[in-house]
C-alpha cells in the first residue's frame, strides 16, 4: 500500500504531486512501528511478540464532517488523523502508522501557484502525525466529486491490557481528561462567522481574534499520552473517547458494562465559554472518560492534562435510568442526545 493514484487526467503534474506528498511523508516521525513505509506495494509494520494490533478507521466527508468553504485545509488534515487517534487513545494503545486515502476534487490537487489544497491538508495531516509519534506509512488517491478523506490508525497494545468500554463495574469513579463542550461552543461561533459572510465567499473568513476560542473545534488534540499513562499503570477500569458527546458515550460505556451512572453536574469541567447543554451533549471533544477503582488514587492531572471526577457507576436496576445526573433541579435522568457530526441539516 504505497501512495497510489487512479482516475487521473494529467501523469506529469500528478507524479509531481506525488513526489511532493512523498517528501512531505517522510520528513515526519520515524517512530511508531513503520519498518517499511511508502514506496512498496504494502507497508510493514513491526510490533513486539507480547503486543496485539489496535486498527480503526474513520471517513470525512466534505458537508458532514467539515465543509471545504469554512474549515482551512490544514484543519481537515488535521481533524481527519485525530478522530482515529483519538480512538487508540481510548484503548490505551500506542500509534504504529496511519493510511489515508484521499478522493478529491481536481481542482484540490491542482495548483495555480499557490500550494494546492492536497499540499496544505498534507501539512495539517502530518504536524499532528509527528507531535503523536505516527508514521503515514500508505494511502491512495483518487480523483472524485466529493471531496472525502478515509483515515485508517493502526495501534500496539500488550496482550489483554487493552483499555475497553466493557468492564466498568459499580462502585467506579468516573474521571473526564481535558475541557468539555467547547468543540460544540466553537462549532456554533464558526457557524454565527460564516452566517455573517456572503453566500458567494469560497473561503471563510476567520476573524484573529476568534481563531483562538475556534481552537477545540479545528485543531482538537487526542489524548495519547493520557491513554497511555491510564494503561500503564493499570489506573483505568473501562474508557472510551468523547466523540459523540458525554451523555451518548457515556450511555455507550454503560451499555458494553451492563452498568448506571450517576453525572455530578457541577462537577463537569466546562471549557471556557461552553454551556452545560454543549458539556453534555456536544460532539468532537475528544477527551477520555474513564472509571477506575474507587480504591485508585489519581493525581490531579496526566500528562499536562488536568482530569476530573464527574460522577461515579452504579448497579443497573430495571425500570431505573441508565444516567443520572445531578442538576439544579435535583436528580434527573439524562437521555443521550446523539451527535450528528458536522450535519448539513
Ligand atoms: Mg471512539
Amino acid at each position: 500500500m504505497g501512495v497510489k493514484l487512479k482516475k487521473t487526467t494529467n501523469p506529469s503534474s500528478e507524479l509531481g504531486l506525488l513526489r511532493r506528498i512523498r517528501h512531505l511523508a517522510s520528513g515526519g516521525s520515524r517512530r511508531g512501528g513503520v519498518r517499511l513505509g511508502i514506496g512498496d506495494d504494502c507497508a510493514i509494520l513491526r510490533v513486539q511478540s507480547n503486543e496485539e494490533i489496535a486498527i480503526t478507521t474513520d471517513l470525512s466527508l466534505d458537508g458532514r464532517h467539515f465543509r471545504l468553504g469554512w474549515h482551512p485545509p490544514e484543519c481537515v488534515g488535521h481533524r481527519a488523523l485525530a478522530r482515529g487517534l483519538s480512538d487508540l487513545a481510548a484503548m490505551g494503545a500506542r500509534p504504529l502508522a496511519a493510511f489515508l486515502s484521499l478522493g478529491l476534487p481536481g481542482d484540490l490537487t491542482s495548483s495555480s501557484g499557490r500550494a494546492p489544497w492536497i499540499e496544505r491538508f498534507y501539512k495539517g495531516f502530518l504536524a499532528l502525525a509527528d507531535a503523536q509519534k505516527t508514521p503515514l506509512a500508505g494511502g491512495d488517491l483518487a480523483e472524485s466529486p466529493l471531496a472525502l478523506a478515509d483515515v485508517v490508525l493502526v495501534g500496539a497494545v500488550p496482550k489483554g491490557r487493552a483499555l475497553l468500554r466493557s468492564t466498568a463495574r459499580p462502585g467506579d469513579a468516573l474521571y473526564v481528561t481535558g475541557w468539555l463542550g467547547g468543540a460544540s461552543a466553537a462549532l456554533l461561533e464558526l457557524t454565527a462567522i460564516a452566517a455573517k459572510q456572503p453566500e458567494s465567499t469560497r473561503t471563510l473568513r476567520i476573524p484573529l481574534t476568534a481563531s483562538p476560542r475556534l481552537r477545540p473545534h479545528l485543531y482538537p488534540q487526542p489524548r495519547i499520552s493520557q491513554g497511555l499513562w491510564l494503561r500503564r499503570r493499570q489506573m483505568a477500569s473501562a474508557a472510551i473517547d468523547i466523540s459523540d458527546g458525554l451523555s451518548t458515550d457515556l450511555a455507550h460505556l454503560c451499555d458494553e458494562s451492563g452498568v448506571a451512572a450517576e453525572l455530578d453536574t457541577a462537577a463537569l469541567p466546562l471549557a471556557p465559554g461552553a454551556t452545560l447543554d454543549q458539556a453534555l451533549h456536544g460532539g468532537e471533544d475528544y477527551e477520555l472518560l474513564f472509571t477506575t477503582k474507587a480504591s485508585k488514587r489519581l493525581p490531579k492531572s496526566i500528562a499536562g492534562v488536568p482530569i476530573t471526577r464527574i460522577g461515579r457507576i452504579v448497579r443497573r436496576r430495571p425500570g431505573s435510568p441508565q444516567i443520572l445526573f445531578s442538576g439544579p433541579r435535583g436528580r434527573e435522568p439524562l437521555e443521550p442526545h446523539g451527535w450528528e457530526h458536522f450535519s448539513l441539516k
